[in-house]
Parts: structure tokens; C-alpha cells; sequence
């Protein structure tokens, strides 16, 4: 997959090429390009943002620079996806992710002040499929975290990333509910003890454990993802904790 970033501070998104991340791009199986926005100004201040239409406090990014860079940046012969990190935006969630990690091409376009001219994005749309998307219900300084936020929860699910491809597939989110908790040695700490179930070997036993722990924590922490799950997703034992 290959993902260009635009921003105003490329310095900010080094982290994504540290750990995993920084391991599949070595491998090839992640081609990440940060792109300093300010490359696309032409004056001497190399200025990238403008008093609001209507007045208001804050800035606007102008539509000129940011126009001729997602010109020459979305260029090729298939368009990218476009993501616009916005508060205002539809909610990222695991489904966002999934189905990104499905595209050849993301183009994220990070935002800073009170965003950018909203006829960048209507004019990118006439060419490409374009998302304006949020990562929560809280306000951040720029579009940077939340670009990272949403490329490490992609490139995890990229065919290879993950040592292990099963660890996404029993995720919280992966069958619709939080993942339960999990264990490691020893078998007492503090003299609190791994739940026994755990450690008989009986898979079956096991794999019921986790499911009726998932459920409960899913009820007590997030009731809304069980009023969405569909009626097929529980099983006679599920309806039953
Ligand atoms: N005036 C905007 C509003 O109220 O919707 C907020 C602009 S915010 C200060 C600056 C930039 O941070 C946005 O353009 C966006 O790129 C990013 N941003 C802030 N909060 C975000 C969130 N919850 N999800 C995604 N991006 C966010």
C-alpha cells in the first residue's frame, strides 16, 4: 500500500516509521511518503493560511497551495482515496480501517488552525473518492495525531504487518465486542491468580471464558456496540450472561 501524507510539520509524523510500522516499510509492504505542504507556496513567507470569509477567530489554510500540491501529490493513473482529518468528520472506526487497508493508495491531508478552505476538499471530490473523517469527539491541534492514529490502525491489518494475523482477527471491534483480559506468567502476582479456566488446556472452556468476558465488558463499558451487534452475532450461551 502506498500512503502520502500533506502537512504543515512532516517532522511530527516520524514516529510512524519507528517499530512495527518502521518494519513493514523496510519490507516493502508499506511505501510512506511525508510531504511538507509548504513546498507548494510561492512567497517569500511561504504562507499557508488566511483571515476567514465572514470573520471569526483563527485562520484558514488557502486553497491554492493546497490545490496544486494534492494536484501533483494525487497524480497517476488510478486516484487515491483522500482522508481529511476533521472533528466535524464521520467517525474512523476498526470497519474505516478495514476497509482501507483494502485501498492501493491513501492520501491523508492534515489540517491545522480552523482547517482548510472546504472548496480543496468539493474540488478534490470531482476527481477522487474523498472521506472527512474524525478519530473522537474532542478538538486537536492539528490533523497530524490523528493521521497517525488512523495509519497505525490500517497498516496493522496490511497481509504481513502483524507477526501473527490471528491477533487482529480476536481484537476488541474483530466480532463486534470489546476483547476481554488477558494473562501472562506468572500464574500469581501480588497474589492475585490467573483465572484457573486458563490455565486446564480445555480450548473449549477457554474460548467460552473469553467469549462471556468480552460480553460483560462490553455491557458495562460500551452498551451501545451490543445494541448494534446483529441478532445472528449472539448464541444461545451469549444471551444467557
Ligand atoms: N474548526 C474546526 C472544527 O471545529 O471542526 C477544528 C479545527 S482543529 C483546531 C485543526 C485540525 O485538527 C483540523 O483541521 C483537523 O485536521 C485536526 N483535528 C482536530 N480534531 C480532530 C479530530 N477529532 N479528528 C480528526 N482530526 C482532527
Amino acid at each position: 500500500m502506498r500512503i502520502d501524507v500533506l502537512t504543515i510539520f512532516p517532522e511530527y509524523l516520524a514516529p510512524l516509521r519507528a517499530a512495527l510500522l518502521g518494519k513493514a516499510i523496510e519490507r516493502g509492504l508499506l511505501d510512506l511518503t511525508v510531504h511538507d505542504l509548504r513546498d507548494w507556496t510561492h512567497d517569500v513567507h511561504r504562507s499557508v493560511d488566511d483571515s476567514p470569509y465572514g470573520g471569526g477567530p483563527g485562520m484558514v489554510m488557502k486553497p491554492q497551495v493546497w490545490g496544486e500540491a494534492l494536484d501533483e501529490v494525487c497524480a497517476g493513473e488510478v486516484p487515491p482515496r483522500l482522508v481529511v482529518p476533521s472533528p466535524a468528520g464521520r467517525p474512523f472506526t476498526q470497519e474505516t480501517a478495514r476497509q482501507y487497508a483494502t485501498e492501493s493508495r491513501l492520501v491523508f491531508a492534515c489540517g491545522r488552525y480552523e482547517g482548510i478552505d472546504q472548496r480543496v476538499i468539493d474540488d478534490a471530490a470531482r476527481r477522487m473518492p474523498v472521506d472527512e473523517v474524525s478519530i473522537g469527539d474532542y478538538v486537536l491541534v492539528g490533523g497530524e495525531v490523528a493521521v497517525m492514529v488512523m495509519v497505525e490502525a490500517v497498516a496493522r491489518l496490511l497481509p504481513g504487518v502483524l507477526g501473527n494475523p490471528a491477533s487482529a482477527e480476536q481484537d476488541s471491534f474483530s466480532d463486534g465486542l470489546l476483547e476481554g483480559p488477558s494473562y501472562t506468567r506468572p500464574e500469581v502476582w501480588r497474589e492475585l491468580a490467573v483465572p484457573e479456566v486458563l490455565r486446564s488446556g480445555n480450548h473449549a472452556a477457554i474460548a467460552r471464558w473469553r467469549r462471556d468476558r468480552a460480553l460483560e465488558r462490553t455491557f458495562h463499558r460500551r452498551p451501545d456496540l451490543l445494541a448494534t451487534l446483529p441478532d445472528q452475532a449472539l448464541d444461545r450461551h451469549d444471551r444467557a450472561v
